[in-house]
């Protein structure tokens, strides 16, 4: 991982209106997007130096395409003004299909961003309104094709599933309309009841009931099963690639412990072994920029023991798994001795494999990701 750039991420934080099950850090206020943009510059002027020069550049949030294009484009050339970017680097945009037109995604394209990330959810309305989303289906159909046009030749499909009310027909007819679009990306998420959401509120009051365990594994198998088919590399436990060559770069530097820089308001960087925080605060992020300080709220050191288990953890997500002999020269031990009794439950049960020096999760092991982190 020496060589290894680092990589960027840029959080939006604004959306036109927040989704029943989302608690991502935004706001709804989006008068305050020019003033937001201003100190995002300030903050990318202020982070100079931090990281030498980026691979990867990912603007999420929240919803960036609430922007303008000439805001996004003041974003962008504060970035080249002040890092350094390797000329062949992903640059990745999030979009909700309701923001975008034909023009605006070629503005976009111009821009030099070259991955787009659509945040379809569904094809079926019924489910979106559940979701409270803010597009229909036609219009997220309208969205890819234009973004085809507009020359975008990576683009990915994110979708949830495993949602109340969706039956496994209604998820596979989405999931085989995705698959008809032929993005190069799809992310399918499991819907889960983070607290603090409006849906979260409506199943405490038991006016929605979770899915049982047993309809978590079922949506999770049929997903794989039929990505693969497809011809889908499922490369993490939520991720599908058409090659190689589209797993998501940004993301996998998260799964592996590459620096990475995080600006804007809840935005999370990684250095080693530190990790550090911006304020989740519009209001705070505005006034600590306006004094000419970076809006960074807190810090952790990990631990040798702390940077062993998130290896764990986020290895056991990914297909390729944890590689032995990169483990032991970075923690100078092995992980198949320091967790013997574990590793031998779970290959007892199936749930991991060693293959090719590498400690796996197979498909079953997959489903049951969020556990095998108990370790
Ligand atoms: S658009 Fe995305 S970030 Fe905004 S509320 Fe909906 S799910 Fe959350």
């Amino acid at each position: 991982m020496k060589n290894e750039k680092a990589g960027l991420y840029i959080h939006i934080p604004f959306c036109q209106s927040k989704c029943a099950y989302c608690n991502f850090y935004s706001i709804t206020s989006v008068n305050l997007i020019p003033q937001f943009v201003a100190a995002l510059v300030k903050e990318i002027k202020l982070s100079k130096g931090i990281l030498d020069s980026f691979d990867t550049i990912y603007i999420g949030g929240g919803t960036p395409s609430v922007l303008t294009s000439r805001q996004i484009a003041e974003i962008i050339t504060a970035i080249n003004k002040f890092f350094k970017i390797e000329s062949k680097a992903e640059i990745t945009l999030e979009v909700n299909p309701g923001d975008l037109s034909l023009e605006y995604l070629k503005s976009l394209r111009s821009l030099g961003i070259n991955r787009l990330n659509i945040g379809v959810q569904s094809f079926d309305n019924k489910i979106l309104r559940f979701l409270g989303r803010r597009h229909n289906a036609n219009e997220a159909r309208q969205a890819i094709q234009d973004a085809r046009t507009a020359g975008f030749k990576n683009l990915g499909i994110d979708l949830i599933y495993a949602i109340r009310g969706q039956s496994i027909t209604v998820w596979e007819k989405t999931l085989a309309e995705a698959i008809s679009c032929k993005p190069e990306h799809l992310s399918c998420y499991q819907l889960t009841l983070e607290t603090n959401t409006p849906l979260y509120k409506k199943y405490r009051e038991e006016k929605i009931k979770g899915l049982s365990e047993n309809r978590h594994n079922k949506s999770f198998f049929t997903t794989a099963e039929e990505l693969e088919k497809a011809g889908y590399i499922h490369y993490e436990v939520s991720n599908f690639a058409r090659n190689d060559k589209f797993k998501s770069k940004h993301n996998i530097k998260y799964w592996n412990h590459i620096p990475c820089l995080g600006l804007g308001p809840a935005a999370h960087s990684f250095l080693k072994n530190k990790r550090w925080w911006n304020y989740a605060s519009v209001k705070y992020y505005l006034e600590i920029l306006a004094r000419g300080e970076r809006p960074v709220e807190s810090q952790e050191l990990l631990t040798k023991e702390q940077l062993k288990l998130e290896t764990l953890f986020l290895g056991l997500r990914t297909s390729k798994g944890i590689d032995l002999k990169l483990y032991k020269k970075r923690f100078y031990t092995d992980l198949l001795e320091d967790k013997k009794n574990v590793i031998e439950s779970l290959l007892i049960n199936k749930l991991v494999e060693v293959k090719n020096n590498h400690l796996r999760p197979t498909l079953a092991g997959m489903a049951m990701a969020d556990s095998l982190a108990l370790i």
